[in-house]
């Protein structure tokens, strides 16, 4: 009998525990499956709620890329958009970064390898995890829905475990050889932590009011609107609905604009006066977000490996998030199979510095981005208006 056979024979048990079911965890559960690996994925909410979550909408080249080495992308070009080009408005006029052009290929530093040069996929986030579910569950993987752990236990020691509390309420403990923490920031594997772990905290002072609109995208390009009233965004995210962003002043609720406000704040700032009328709808969703940012150090804690926003979370401002996840999760998955397949744990042992270096690229790229984009992000709050302002024209005509 094998490892794997024996500790199934316990009942509530597998080789490889992945909690939390978003990008990372149903990466990482569909390659472990396929890879023949022992593996349970534990998510706290139902499986409508994962599947009807909005979020992220662009994928970096190198997530598109990292699907299609695992079959995991058919929906993805089925019904993905490809983008390749940002607009920024600003007082100077506007102009256009055809950064598809320029053939950078995200996180993975793998540029180009498959043709796709530097466009993004415009997917929303809860399509890709209603297709990587689907996958998962079709070929057979383990699934626990309405299951939230609690703690994960003896990381350091021979037998970690996981607490749960399962849907009918029933404490369970499921024991394992790795646990994965792949869910997210507020979740077990983070309080499971122990007290000498780095977590790097971040605020970059600003806060964005996020929209869903019921309305066709107003351009064919991520829109960027840089205005001495604050930041406004455009995202599309399918031919109906498109994500609007307002800078905020933090301690607002997002109640408190009528909708004519909103619309109207956004027409002034994106400049459609000058650069045409923004197409409006009712607004589906709004949500206020701080822009804050954190890292785990390490990623590794024993037995017990995070990945996702579990090991860093990024302010959505430069769309990193759901890109890294991914990202960590095929090198996890890598380096979980070696060494459950073959003994290696080379790849285990070297997870975190080398997902920590793509973490902090992130995040050096989105701290530039905010700075780039908003009216006195922190960090800048002293300093004199005019002088902020100037160095974001500066930046904004180097970058065109
Ligand atoms: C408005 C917005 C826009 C964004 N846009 C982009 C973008 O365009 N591109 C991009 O790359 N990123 C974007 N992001 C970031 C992206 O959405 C996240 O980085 C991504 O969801 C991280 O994936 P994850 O799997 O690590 O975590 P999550 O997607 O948060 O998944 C974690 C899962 O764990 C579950 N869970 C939590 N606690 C427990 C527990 N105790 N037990 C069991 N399960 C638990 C949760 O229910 C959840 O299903 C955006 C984020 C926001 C908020």
């Amino acid at each position: 009998m094998t490892e794997s056979q024996n500790s199934r024979a316990s009942g509530e048990s597998a080789d490889v525990i992945v909690l939390g079911a978003g990008p990372a965890g149903l990466v990482l559960a569909n390659l472990l499956h396929a890879a023949g690996i022992d593996c349970v994925l534990l998510e706290r909410a139902s499986r409508t709620h994962v599947q009807t979550r909005p979020r992220a909408g662009f994928l970096a080249p190198n997530t598109g890329r990292i699907l299609d080495r695992h079959g995991l992308a058919g929906g993805l070009h089925r019904h993905g958009s490809r983008h390749g080009t940002c607009e920024f408005r600003t007082r100077d006029g506007r102009f256009r970064l055809d950064y598809g052009a320029l053939g950078q290929g995200g996180q993975g530093g793998q540029s180009g390898q498959s043709g796709q040069g530097g466009q993004h996929h415009v997917y929303p986030q809860q399509n890709l995890v209603t297709d990587l579910l689907t996958h998962y569950l079709d070929h057979g993987g383990r699934v626990r829905f309405d299951t939230e752990a609690l703690a994960v236990g003896d990381a350091d020691g021979a037998a970690p475990y996981v607490t749960t509390r399962e849907p009918d309420g029933r404490p369970t403990r499921w024991t394992g050889r790795y646990v994965a923490g792949c869910d997210g920031r507020h979740g077990a594997a983070r309080r499971s932590l122990p007290p000498d772990a780095v977590r790097h905290h971040h605020d970059h002072g600003v806060t964005w009011l996020g929209l869903l609109a019921q309305a066709p995208p107003s351009l064919d390009a991520v829109g960027y609107a840089v205005h001495d009233r604050g930041f406004a965004g455009h995202m599309a995210r399918t031919p109906e609905v498109t994500r609007y962003y307002l800078q905020w002043q933090r301690g607002v609720p997002a109640e408190a604009w009528s909708e004519q406000r909103i619309w109207d704040e956004l027409d002034l700032r994106m400049r459609a006066a000058e650069h045409g009328p923004l197409h409006r709808g009712p607004l589906l969703e709004r949500g206020i977000f701080d822009l804050t940012c954190d890292v785990v150090e390490p990623l590794r804690h024993g037995s017990l490996f995070l990945a996702g926003d579990a090991a860093s979370l990024l302010a959505p401002a430069a769309a990193k998030g759901a890109n890294l996840a991914v990202l960590e999760a095929e090198i996890l998955a890598g380096a979980l199979t070696d060494a459950l397949t073959r003994g290696d744990t080379a790849g285990l042992d070297g997870y975190s510095d080398q997902c920590l270096a793509h973490i902090w690229r992130a995040q050096e790229f989105t701290g530039w981005m905010t700075r780039l984009l908003h009216v006195a992000p922190d960090g800048e709050q002293g300093t004199e208006p005019s002088f902020h302002a100037a160095l974001r024209r500066s930046r904004l005509a180097s970058l065109r």
